[in-house]
Formats: structure tokens, sequence, C-alpha cells
């Protein structure tokens, strides 16, 4: 039984090859080459890549887009935002920042790629992206009362600085104006992390938005990256503080200072001092607070300057 059925199916099998390979011969040659319609835009036209490769909440992500065609356009959505792109010189090549908020739940978030190739082609593209859950610490701290009330006079202040910076932080410049890595801002350790609660009489008061580097007053700080200066001024709570924008909605704060030698407008070289540390507004004592805030989100300053880029 075994082989004669076996050879039953081998003839079988023979039977069907040649069956194929007749109405092979028999079609024309051009049925195989032609696309019976434009080709439907391949989701490997487009390819991203990201720093960090583990993002937390808190974590600024620069995004790294490749796109096989030129394009002339590129633009994402991420966790509700906009994030903004710019290219290499052959528009292959494209970087955008943005960043989770410290309020982000781990989870996967969509990031949604569109764009125009140089003939005006729409490409699209979509990745989720994780994001974990940062580890950071609460610190439990008890103060007089008087110290989180401020007087009338220091309220009418307070208002004012809301105002002032509200004004600022409203522009988001899509062009980008940071260029390499980031920078720290002194050579000096970090005193106090991004994310810490502080808990002021039993209750969570604030979260630290920003790194503290312990500096004694009169130290050099110097920006992180390029950009423009978008606010050079005295605050209540921030003290002598000036705002740089590097575009692509990115901002970087230096706080406390003693001494600001840019002025609102002027552009600003990586690296180049913008001022002196000190301990003006609510400041302990002398040190530098440095924040970077993104479209509304402040992200963890150590995290940005960790990335390698180019
Ligand atoms: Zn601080």
């Amino acid at each position: 039984m075994w082989p004669s059925s076996r050879l039953a199916s081998i003839g079988c099998r023979s039977v069907l090859i040649l069956l194929a390979s007749v109405l092979l011969a028999a079609l024309p040659p051009f049925a195989f080459e032609v696309p019976a319609a434009k080709p439907k835009r391949q989701a490997e036209d487009l390819a991203v890549r990201w720093q960090p490769t583990a993002p937390v909440n808190g974590s600024p992500v620069v995004f790294r887009v490749t796109s096989r065609e030129r394009l002339q356009s590129l633009s994402g959505q991420w966790l509700e935002h906009e994030v903004f792109f710019s290219s290499d010189v052959r528009g292959k090549l494209w970087y955008g920042i943005a960043g989770a908020s410290l309020e982000t739940r781990p989870g996967h978030y969509l990031l949604e790629l569109k764009g125009a190739t140089i003939t005006g082609q729409p490409v699209s593209f979509q990745k989720p992206i994780l994001v974990g859950k940062g580890k950071y610490h609460s610190i439990v701290a008890s103060v007089p009362k008087q110290y989180t009330e401020p007087n009338a006079e220091q309220l009418q202040k307070i208002d004012q600085d809301k105002a002032l910076k509200e004004r600022a932080f409203a522009r988001i410049t899509s062009e980008r104006e940071w260029a390499g890595r980031f920078h720290p801002p002194v050579k000096a350790q970090v005193s106090d992390v991004f994310g810490t609660s502080r808990i002021f009489n039993g209750r969570v008061q604030s979260v630290h938005q920003g790194l503290d580097y312990a500096v004694p007053k009169g130290t050099p700080v110097a920006a992180l990256n390029s950009g423009t200066v978008l606010l050079a001024q005295s605050l209540f709570f921030e003290g002598n503080c000036v705002v740089l924008d590097h575009g692509q909605g990115l901002l970087t704060l230096y706080m406390h200072l003693s001494k600001i030698e840019v002025k609102e407008g002027e552009p600003v070289a990586s690296g180049q001092k913008i001022g002196l540390s000190g301990g003006t507004g609510r400041a302990t004592g002398p040190h530098l607070h440095v924040a970077v805030r993104w479209q509304g989100v402040y992200l963890n300053p150590a995290t940005l300057l960790s990335l390698q880029l180019p």
C-alpha cells in the first residue's frame, strides 16, 4: 500500500506542476511586471529611533526619523503635543524633541508621524513608544506656616511674575536652535535631583522640577545648548532668572543667579556664560537650580544631559 500510494501522490504533483507551467506560459509576460495599481506606501518608508531607549515619566525624548525618500516636511504628535522636526540638508534625517510629563502613567503612547516627500506624496508612520515608571523620591519636611504664606505685597509680585512667565512660556519656536549634546551648566555635583516630592507639614506641597547644583555664589553658569534668551529678569521665587529658548518647544531655566549677563532676545551659543550663580529668590542658600521645560511640561535635565546627540 505504501509504495503505490506514494507513487500516486508523486504522479498527482507532477500533473499539477505541468498544469501550472502550461498556465504560466499561456499568460502574457507583462501581467507580472506592471502593477495593477500604484504601490501603497509602505511603513518602511520611515523609520524612527529614540533616546533614551527606555523613557520614563519625566523623560525628555529625542526622536530620530530616517526617510527612504527626501521629505519637504515632517511633523509628529505624541502625548497630545505636536512634535516639531528639523532635517539635514538632504531631507532624509530628521530630529525632534519631545517629553513625557511626570504625570504620564506607564504604558504605550502612539507617536504619529506625518510628512510629505519633495514631490508632494504624503507619508505617515505610527509607532507605539513605551513610557516606563521613573524612580523618584519624596522627602518629608516641616516648615513654619508664614514661609508658605507670603504677604500682600509679595503676593502682588508673585501675580505679576506669573503673568510674565505665562507670556514667555506661551511662545513656541518650531525651528530647532539646539544642536549636538546638552552640557552641564556648571562643573559640580548635583545636590538635588529632579522629581523629588517635598511633603511639607504632612501633604505634598511641591515636586522638585529641576536639578540643583550646590555651587558657591559667583560661579559662572553656562547655557546647556545654543538658543535665544527668552527671559532675563528678577522674579520673586526664582530670583534672577534666565530662560533660554532652544526651539522645537524646548526651554531651559537658570534660577537664583547673583548676576545676569545676557539680554532678552540675544542669541547664545552652547556653553556660553549667561550669568553667575547665587541665592536670590526663595533659596535656602547659594545654589543653581536648572530646569528643562518642553511645551509646558517640566522634564528631567539629567536625562537630557545624558543623551548622545549628533
Ligand atoms: Zn532646585
